[in-house]
């Protein structure tokens, strides 16, 4: 199956257009659906830092934590089929959530 290259509106990537949606890409679309769920997960794991830094009892947080990890991993999985490439999502959108309380924190 052939299909012509389009460039996605947001990243500016070459993508077939078999693989787009509204001239978006897929790294694209994912990262919109998810994104105030990594912004939630981000005001959450500052507050974890904050409490643990006095001691106080973080496992609720962490909860909530693991519920909004829950929600992104349902999003990514509605716009991708492939259970694999939903899975490699989940963990780079992981990795980008966890690792932006490091730039946030120097702030
Ligand atoms: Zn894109």
């Amino acid at each position: 199956m052939s299909s012509i290259l389009i460039f996605c509106k947001d990243c500016g990537k070459q993508v077939p257009s078999s693989e787009t949606r509204d001239g978006r890409c897929l790294d694209c679309r994912v990262r919109r659906s998810v994104a105030d769920l990594r912004e939630e997960h981000a005001r959450l794991w500052r507050k974890r830092e904050r409490y643990r830094s006095h001691n106080a009892n973080v496992e609720q947080i962490g909860q909530q934590i693991a519920r909004v990890e829950d929600r992104m991993g349902h999003r990514i999985k509605e716009l991708v089929s492939n259970d694999r490439q939903a899975t490699d999502y989940l963990r780079k959108e992981l990795e980008a959530a966890r690792g932006q309380r490091y730039t946030i924190k120097g702030v």
